[in-house]
């Protein structure tokens, strides 16, 4: 039985893992986390028998507490909850599905505990990809990435051992405002953000995906995960989603991982790496698709994407500004405070007035976040 810990388990992520741990059968759940969602957890620790569950505020978890006293689960709540959870001695591994940049210390402590990292909380990676990374290397624990993009590319690179990357090259939907001019997306709706046209996910992310933030939060990524420059990240729009991504060698040979759109691939390629298993769902039927298309990212009606190539250029504590920005951008998007283009005008006043730290530390990180939080505040 391989045990694992579950940081998010009430979200998108979180339950499309506990679908495949339900699924394979031979997966021990041995701690859980979620924010608010209590009710949700409690039919979780009933079904799977975690030995910890966190919830993030104390009340809830007073109350939480009671109503699964029968269970022997432990509950805990807060930011030590949460590193209990992410370091509960019997698992092997911890998949970081919480959303934002709360995922930064847990994942640190799984590490330092020697917890294999399925790792679908990218926030972490962008802001702290320069700690995390040399960490996980020095404690030798493996980071598997859970976004299918770069899933797509962890299984490209298999087998390759020693070959130069010429390219990586990262697809994306465009997501539902694909085409739309500036003038057009001045006036759209939150309803409209959330449909994503091929994957069900998170509000945020779904939001991210519309402003091609997420793109450029996961061009980041790929830089810490797969050690490349910024020049050998190619975006590149495939509205049918079914190039996951690709990897082009020095060689000229591009391998690329095709599926249709179903997260618990890649949660499961992560949970078994290197091994494969059977997965129940949708194939692939190429001749239903009859065709693939490409084309280049709209940079200028979508600036979430260039600011992000520009965080990752200018380093140090930007990539953080840009997170931060567009976590706080999006909350007031969903509350609807702002309008849809106030996102990336946001998150580029934000880079432009924050101040700068090179070589930010976990410490420092957060400070930039609370920095960028009272910045926004402050006019919005
Ligand atoms: P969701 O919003 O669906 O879920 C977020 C999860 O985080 C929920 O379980 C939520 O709990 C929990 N959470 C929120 N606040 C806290 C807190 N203070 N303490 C503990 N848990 C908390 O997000 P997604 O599953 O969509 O995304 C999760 C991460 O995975 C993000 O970083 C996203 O970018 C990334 N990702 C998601 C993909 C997807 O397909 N959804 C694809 C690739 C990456 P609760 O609901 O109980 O409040």
């Amino acid at each position: 039985m391989k045990k694992i810990a579950i940081l998010g388990s009430t979200g998108s992520i979180g339950t499309q893992t506990l679908e495949v741990v339900r699924e394979q059968k031979d997966i021990q759940v041995t701690a859980l986390a979620a924010g608010a969602n209590t009710a949700l957890l409690e039919a979780q620790i009933r079904e799977f028998h975690p030995s910890l569950a966190a919830v993030w505020d104390e009340e809830n978890a007073k109350e939480l507490r009671l109503r699964v006293e029968d269970t022997g689960t432990r509950i805990v709540s807060g930011m030590e909850g949460l590193l209990e959870a992410a370091t509960e001695p019997q698992s092997e591994m911890l998949v970081t599905a919480i959303v934002g940049m709360l995922g930064i210390r847990p994942t640190i402590a799984a590490i330092k505990s020697r917890k294999a990292i399925a790792l679908a909380n990218k926030e972490t990676l962008v802001t702290a990809g320069h700690i995390i990374m040399p960490l996980a290397e020095a404690y030798r624990v493996p980071i598997l990435p859970v976004d299918s993009e770069h899933s797509a590319i962890f299984q490209a690179l298999q087998g390759e051992g020693g070959s130069r990357i010429a390219k990586i090259i990262l697809t994306a939907s465009g997501g539902p405002f694909r085409g739309k001019t500036e003038e057009e997306l001045r006036h759209v709706r939150v309803e409209d953000a959330l449909k994503h046209p091929n994957w069900a996910m998170g509000r945020k992310i779904t939001v991210d995906s519309a402003t091609l933030v997420n793109k450029g939060l996961e061009v980041i990524e790929a830089k810490w995960l797969f050690g490349v420059e910024a020049e050998q990240i190619q975006v590149t729009v495939h509205p049918q989603s079914v190039i996951h991504s690709a990897v082009e060698w020095e060689d000229g040979a591009v391998l690329a991982q095709l599926g249709t759109p179903d997260m618990r691939l890649p949660i499961q390629y992560a949970l078994y790496y290197p091994k494969r298993r059977p997965l129940n769902g949708e194939r692939l039927d190429l001749f239903a698709l009859k065709s693939l298309t490409f084309e280049p990212p709209d940079q200028k009606t979508f600036r979430g994407l260039s600011l992000a190539f520009e965080a990752l250029e200018r380093g140090g504590n930007v990539p953080t500004v840009f997170n931060a920005a567009n976590e706080k951008a999006v909350a007031l998007f969903l509350d609807r405070k702002i309008g849809f283009l106030q996102i990336p005008e946001i998150i580029e006043d934000c880079m432009g007035r924050a101040g700068f730290v090179p070589e930010p530390d976990v410490g420092q990180i957060l400070e930039t976040e609370a920095e960028v939080y009272e910045l926004i505040e402050s006019r919005w």
